[in-house]
């Protein structure tokens, strides 16, 4: 077993809902358990900043599924909840799961890069990351908690 920590997102639709459909379907997932969740945050838009503000947490993971299945696995929740690719980049979307980091594991190849690039960018990602693994130190990016200190969180907020 390997844990490590999904990145969930949505702005399209009911945004809080998705997100907590998506947990539950993360602790369904076979050879695999939800070890845990982050507070929801609401967060203005990134990349492409003309769209609704997103949904935002982090799940904690232990899985037996390769790296590969984890991602194809969670490319079929995200389809189940409506994803339509239009190619956009970073555009509005349902719902986006994102595998952030799996423990020793380093990958980059056409499909999958582990730990995700841009964690050390995005305030939406290191909120709710830091509410479950604040000394988690991401290799090529740094300690979670020093990387949070680096972004701008304005116009992030906890929901209860
Ligand atoms: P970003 O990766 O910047 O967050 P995005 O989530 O909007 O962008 P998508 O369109 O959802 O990008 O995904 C494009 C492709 O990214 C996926 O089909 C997948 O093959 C690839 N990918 C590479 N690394 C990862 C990863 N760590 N987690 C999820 N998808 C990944
Ligand atoms: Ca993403
Ligand atoms: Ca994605």
């Amino acid at each position: 077993m390997t844990k490590g920590f999904v990145a969930l997102g949505s702005n399209l639709g009911d945004a809080r809902g998705q997100v907590l459909s998506a947990l539950d379907a993360l602790a369904r997932l076979p050879q695999t358990r939800l070890l845990g969740r982050s507070s929801f945050y609401v967060t203005p838009p990134w990349g492409v900043l003309d769209q609704p503000d997103f949904i935002n947490a982090v799940a904690h993971i232990d899985t037996a599924l390769s790296p590969h299945d984890l991602l194809d696995a969670l490319l079929d929740i995200e389809r189940a909840a409506g994803r339509v690719r239009d190619g956009e980049r970073w555009g509005p979307r349902t719902l986006d799961l994102d595998v952030l980091y799996l423990d020793g594991v380093a990958i980059s190849d056409e499909r999958l890069t582990l730990p995700h690039p841009r964690i050390a960018d995005r305030a939406f990602v290191l909120l709710p990351l830091h509410d479950l693994a604040p000394d988690l130190v991401l290799p090529g990016q740094g300690r979670v908690a020093d990387l949070l200190t680096h972004v701008d969180t304005a116009g992030c907020e906890r929901l209860p």
